[in-house]
């Protein structure tokens, strides 16, 4: 079994995902995919957080828009036959959901803090819950699955940390033994064991969703499939003489990670390390590229 884990552009534009349909539909073995929310939602989700606690209306457009986004790629990449239903999740999602959060947010006036904290989890989720309701609708014979069932959070001293134990027995329960072939999750999002509520892993923590399925579950390696082909010796933009690294030690992911290389969130390495499970940096706007893999 393979853990792959796609960004924000891999699951962002239709050309990106029907890359992501091929590339998980010709894995032979059983695959767990764990996706990100289409490129620049969650930044938009959040904004309109911050325009609607202003209260101010001007969150309707974009949230338009990002339901717009969400259906026209629908329309482009999900079979004719399943196109209805997964348009109907999505209009639930924005319509029931998100539509009420904002409204929330705008016309009241004395919201307490952790009250506002807590909505603005439970929208931000709503990037991958509905990145992952198009893809598990686009990839065939894919069982979706859902993360906040199994990835649990807790506060020690005011932080948010992954409650390992809590997370490691649920994951063992919702996946040990399951046939099903392709199996597709949210990355990114949690749920706290104490309240229930939703919660997340942090800013780009949908890479470590990836490394803590595939460390649970004693995966033969994690994919992380995103927009460039792998580590670079230096920054592409800036020198023209980089070029990819074939192949890194998990000491050396973490050093490039915690100095900000932005390949890979930083807590990602350590669960995978610890299990000595392979991790290959792959492109999905190029996915013939043999990338970096860290091991
Ligand atoms: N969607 C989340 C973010 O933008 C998580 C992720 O993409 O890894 O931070
Ligand atoms: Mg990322």
């Amino acid at each position: 079994m393979k853990v792959l884990k796609f960004g924000g552009t891999s699951v962002g534009s239709v050309e990106s995902l029907l890359n992501v349909k091929k590339i998980v539909e010709s894995c032979d073995e059983q695959v767990i995919v764990a996706v990100s929310a289409l490129g620049g939602v969650t930044n938009q989700l959040l904004e309109m957080c911050d325009i609607a606690l202003k209260h101010d209306e001007a969150w309707q457009p974009i949230l338009n828009t990002v339901k717009q986004r969400h259906m026209d790629i629908i329309d482009a990449v999900v079979p004719e036959g399943a196109q209805e239903m997964c348009k109907q999740v999505i209009e639930q999602f924005i319509e029931g959901n998100l539509r009420s959060y904002y409204g929330t947010l705008q016309l009241n006036e004395d919201l307490e803090e952790v009250v506002i904290a807590q909505v603005r989890d439970a929208i931000v989720a709503h990037g991958e819950i509905m990145s992952s309701a198009i893809v598990s609708c686009m990839i065939e014979e894919a069982t979706p699955h859902f993360s906040p069932k199994f990835i649990k959070t807790h506060e020690i001293n005011g932080e948010r940390r992954l409650d390992w134990e809590a997370t490691e027995e649920m994951v063992k329960v919702e996946f040990e033994g399951t046939q099903e072939k392709r199996i597709v999750v949210q990355g990114f999002i949690a749920e706290d064991v104490e309240t229930g509520l939703k919660t997340n892993l942090g800013r780009g923590g949908s890479d470590y969703t990836g490394a803590i399925l595939a460390a649970i579950l004693g995966a033969d390696c994690l994919e992380i499939w995103t927009d460039v082909d792998g580590f670079m010796t230096a920054d592409p933009r800036k020198d023209p003489n980089a070029t990819v690294i074939p192949e890194m030690t998990y000491e050396q992911a973490q050093e490039m990670c915690d100095a900000g290389a932005k390949v890979i969130y930083p807590p990602t390495i350590a669960p995978v390390a610890g299990k000595g499970i392979p991790v290959w940096v792959k492109n999905t706007f190029n996915p013939t590229a043999v990338g970096t893999v860290i091991k």
